[in-house]
């Protein structure tokens, strides 16, 4: 039997998957407006090489939400943003995932801890 993991260990670990959901929200919320900055560009200056920033953005979006889903909670080591949904676990706010989700699906670990 292994020893629950003590109170820096839990900080560390939920530090990281803030620093990686702060990422990843940058991404999302700056996609929009880097595109459109982006389009200006290239209709001004009629370079389409500039049309690989916001590829590379949406790309990069993906994989950090890839390593987001696959994060484990620090406290139960369940994944943090995935909730397994059965007839008496669920919730209404069950639908919900991150970003909107703050808390650890599994033991309700809150991110801001
Ligand atoms: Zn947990």
């Amino acid at each position: 039997m292994t020893d629950s993991p003590d109170k820096a260990e839990v900080r560390r670990g939920l530090a990281r998957i803030r620093a990686l959901r702060r990422l990843f929200l940058g991404i999302l919320f700056g996609y929009f407006p880097i595109l459109v900055l982006c389009m200006a560009h290239i209709r001004r200056s009629g370079h389409w090489h500039a049309l690989a920033v916001p590829l590379l953005l949406f790309v990069a979006g993906m994989v950090v939400q890839k390593i987001l889903h696959g994060r484990r909670c620090p406290r139960c080591g369940e994944l943090f943003f995935v909730q397994t949904v059965t007839r008496t676990s669920y919730t209404p706010d069950s639908a919900w995932s991150f970003p909107p989700q703050k808390a650890c699906q599994n033991c309700g670990l809150r991110l801001n801890h």
